[in-house]
């Protein structure tokens, strides 16, 4: 199957998904991660119509937005200090922030290059020993220091969840958006609450229960790339 006939019956999937969840399927964006496939693949998709791609590694996030200017490159690995301003100069969502100390220099990054970043903080809900993130109650210490950054916005939470394990995956995309509630609460009036929306969760085998409990963006790599996925 093309690229674009995966695509459609995806995105016809995600819809009926999120009209049984009685949600809006306008509210639920499609990162297409890209981390396996070349620029070809990379053509395929944006002939589908597909915009908004994933990458891991900040080698490979850099030249392909280099490759694809046009196109929307959200960096969704793990971050190290020295990189940071090569993946704020590519990067139009980062998802993967959970060290404090990396606000600071994604603030002057940002700067250097005269716009503001959009991050995510990552989150480890399930408390997985092997899962990188904030532990949940470092969450207000990140959003507190965030205040003192101008150039970094911070737009919303990401979590993976355990593989292979469907009920406690809805767990954890559950009490990500119950965190995400509470910081909405508890940071109503600042511009923490107004800017905090976004739910990054769900990847392939488990963006179902990460719509129901309420993903705004799921990150598909092998449902959309792998033929025998
Ligand atoms: C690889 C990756 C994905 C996509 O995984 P699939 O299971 O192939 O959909 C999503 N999020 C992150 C952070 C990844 O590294």
């Amino acid at each position: 199957m093309s690229i674009e006939r995966r695509y459609q019956a995806l995105r016809q999937e995600v819809d009926l998904c999120c009209r049984e969840a009685g949600r809006d399927p306008s509210d639920v964006r499609i990162l297409a991660v890209s981390k396996t496939v070349g620029n070809d693949a990379l053509e395929e998709a944006v002939q589908a119509g597909i915009h908004e791609f994933g990458e891991n590694r900040p080698a490979s996030l850099v030249e392909k937005q280099e490759a694809f200017p046009e196109e929307h490159w959200h960096f969704i690995g793990n971050i190290q200090s020295r990189r940071i301003q090569e993946i704020v100069s590519a990067s139009d969502l980062i998802h993967s922030v959970y060290q404090v100390h990396h606000l600071a220099k994604i603030e002057s990054s940002a700067q250097s290059v005269d716009k503001i970043q959009d991050i995510l903080l990552e989150v480890n809900v399930s408390g997985e020993a092997s899962k990188s993130g904030l532990e949940p109650e470092q969450l207000r210490e990140c959003l507190d220091e965030s205040l003192h950054y101008p150039h970094v916005r911070v737009c919303g939470l990401m979590t993976m969840a355990p593989q292979g394990d469907l009920v406690m995956a809805r767990t954890c995309f559950a009490e990500l958006a119950r965190l995400l509630d509470e910081m909405q609460k508890s940071y109503s009036g600042t511009k923490i609450a107004t800017q905090l929306h976004e739910l990054s969760m769900g990847m392939s085998e488990d963006w179902r229960e990460a719509i129901e409990t309420g993903a705004t963006i799921i990150r598909l790599g092998r449902a959309l790339f792998n033929d025998d996925f």
